[in-house]
């Protein structure tokens, strides 16, 4: 908790409170672009607008800033709604930037009669060109001083449909001199003659997402705008917006830092990029870090609050080590998932002393009584992992080596008397001998071999495919530029795998496969062979 309360953003919503500043409590709101899947840094900015109406007892709007038909979709609302309430939050109420269309240009065309906006008819180059630059002043356009009569005339046929796109825009009439370059003169319409996904084909000319975004705070009586730094330099356009039309509320915007995280990228326009171009499995592709990826490779949602509340909230941009986001997603499995066995590689192991079949026993969690027993069927035929034989085993090796000892979990220790191999020199087989009266729990062998190892019955093990996901990019920080050449070819590796039948027949998403790592058995996997996404591996291993 104790971050929650110490953040500046909470601060201010506690100052604010305390002098009884909000008229209407705190409310806040996260207005996603319906351009893309939601990914973790979008997380961050939800846990902080839900998470603060939460702690304040206020609300938080859902709200979809839908000002850019050409590039939304309803594809991209309903994956918004799933991943915000898959993350374990409620909205008051879905709203939509295109709710307030009428509102917007009501507020245009009364800005054109106070002088203060205008149609400009420069083309986009011209219009770039007359900017100016960081260190120079821009120029006037030589459209700024038409009629109110004109104006009006021009941004209502506009609206009409009159004029093909790019060829007239509305901008307020601030400053081209400004040395911020968003107050010169800022465009606040443009036409685009394309059908909206909600507002069909009644609008041609659409806002500009500055002018629309305080407009709309104001109108939910958002109580605290929060948003991403890289909108400080937009805050007083913000402001001279709602200074200047007449409404009577104006909230306040207020900047933390983005989330970046290690060895991905986080933009929208690159992860785009990433699924336009199959280089990964769609927006759910468990590599991505997308909230339905992380889902999909079996992150709990739990896990992404917990993440989020440890990076806390600044004004400090950092990109955080994806160390940590495993660090959470191990720390909410460890004492909840079911752990079994399930042998990735499997070797194949002959019991030659051993005959006729048994069930053996083991707990699901040694440490969660709660977690139930479950029962471990054992036969003279096992499979083992493929790493737990060295034919030549390395100083200090713990596990089965030829004419060396090892416990089978839960079950006996065995001793590799002979190994077979195929023509090319592969091991295919091995084959032991097992000690009677070195039964798990019931151990009176007086045998100490170093090293206890997981296996599956061969005959009532359960074939299952596991995706073994690495890091997308081969690089700490990709970039924008270079990001398609950092990509890792080989951060996915697909293993026909073996897992005791058990597994198979508990209704946990999420297992341990001792020894291995987290596994989440993939919901939406199509075929009879179920397959299990790996999650996240014990310890820290990259
Ligand atoms: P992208 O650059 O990935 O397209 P965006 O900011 O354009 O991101 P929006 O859909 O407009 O995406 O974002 C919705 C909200 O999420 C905004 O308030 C934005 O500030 C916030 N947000 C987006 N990315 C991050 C991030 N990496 N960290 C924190 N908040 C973020
Ligand atoms: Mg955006």
């Amino acid at each position: 908790m104790d971050n929650e309360t110490t953040d500046f953003i909470r601060q201010r919503i506690e100052a604010d409170l305390a002098s009884n500043a909000l008229a209407k409590g705190v409310i806040t709101r996260f207005p996603p672009e319906p351009n893309g899947f939601l990914h973790i840094g979008h997380a961050k900015s939800i846990c902080l607008n839900f998470g603060v109406a939460q702690q304040y007892e206020g609300e938080t709007f859902l709200r979809f800033d839908d000002t850019n038909p050409v590039k939304e979709s309803n594809e991209y609302v309903e994956s918004i709604q799933r991943d915000v309430t898959w993350l374990g939050f409620q909205w008051k109420a879905i709203t939509h930037a295109s709710d307030y269309f009428e509102q917007i240009y009501g507020y245009a065309e009364a800005l054109m009669r106070d002088g203060k906006a205008y149609v400009c008819s420069l083309d986009p180059e011209q219009m770039r060109a007359t900017r100016g630059t960081l260190t120079e002043a821009g120029e006037n356009s030589p459209y700024r001083d038409r009629s109110v009569e004109e104006n009006l005339d021009l941004f209502q046929r506009m609206r009409a449909g009159e004029f093909p796109d790019g060829t007239h825009v509305a901008r307020l009439k601030i400053d081209m001199a400004s040395a911020n370059l968003n107050m010169r003169d800022p465009v606040i319409y443009r036409i685009r003659h394309a059908t909206h996904q909600r507002t069909g084909d009644a609008w041609c000319i659409y806002p500009m997402y500055d002018f629309t975004h305080g407009i709309c705070d104001a109108i939910e009586h958002v109580s605290h705008s929060l948003c991403t730094l890289e909108f400080a330099d937009h805050r007083p356009l913000y402001d001279w917006v709602l200074e200047n039309i007449a409404i009577d509320y104006h909230p306040p915007q207020i900047e933390f830092s983005r989330l970046g995280l290690e060895y991905t990228v986080m933009s929208k326009r690159l992860l785009h990029r990433l699924v336009d171009e199959n280089l990964v499995n769609g927006w759910d592709d468990p590599r991505m870090p997308t909230l339905a990826g992380l889902r999909r490779r079996g992150v709990p949602a739990s896990a992404i609050r917990e993440f989020c509340q440890r990076i806390g909230v600044t004004k400090q941009d950092n990109v955080i080590e994806m160390n940590l986001l495993d660090f959470c997603i191990r720390q909410e499995l460890e004492a909840t998932a079911p752990r079994g066995m399930a042998v990735l590689q499997p070797l194949k192991v002959v019991i030659s002393n051993y005959s006729g079949s048994e069930t053996l026993d083991g707990p699901w969690h040694a440490q969660n009584e709660a977690l139930g027993r479950r029962e471990l069927p054992f036969s003279n035929e096992i499979y083992i992992e493929r790493e737990d034989f060295a034919e030549e085993p390395p100083p200090k090796w713990k596990r089965l080596s030829p004419g060396g000892m090892a416990r089978l979990r839960y079950a006996y220790i065995i001793r590799c008397d002979e190994v077979i191999e195929d023509d090319e020199g592969n091991v295919v087989q091995l084959n032991c001998s097992y000690f009677a009266d070195s039964k798990s729990g019931q151990d009176t062998s007086g045998l100490k071999p170093k090293g206890v190892v997981h296996w599956v019955d061969a005959d009532a093990g359960v074939p299952i495919q596991v995706m073994d996901y690495g890091r997308l990019f081969k690089v700490p920080s990709p970039s924008a530029q270079t990001f398609l050449d950092d990509i890792d070819s080989e951060s996915l590796t697909l293993l026909d795998a073996v897992a005791e039948p058990a597994i198979m027949q508990h209704d946990a998403e999420r297992f341990q496969f001792e020894r291995q790592g987290y596994f989440y058995r993939d919901q939406d996997a199509q075929g009879s062979v179920a397959v299990f996404n790996k999650t996240v591996s014990l310890r820290e291993g990259f």
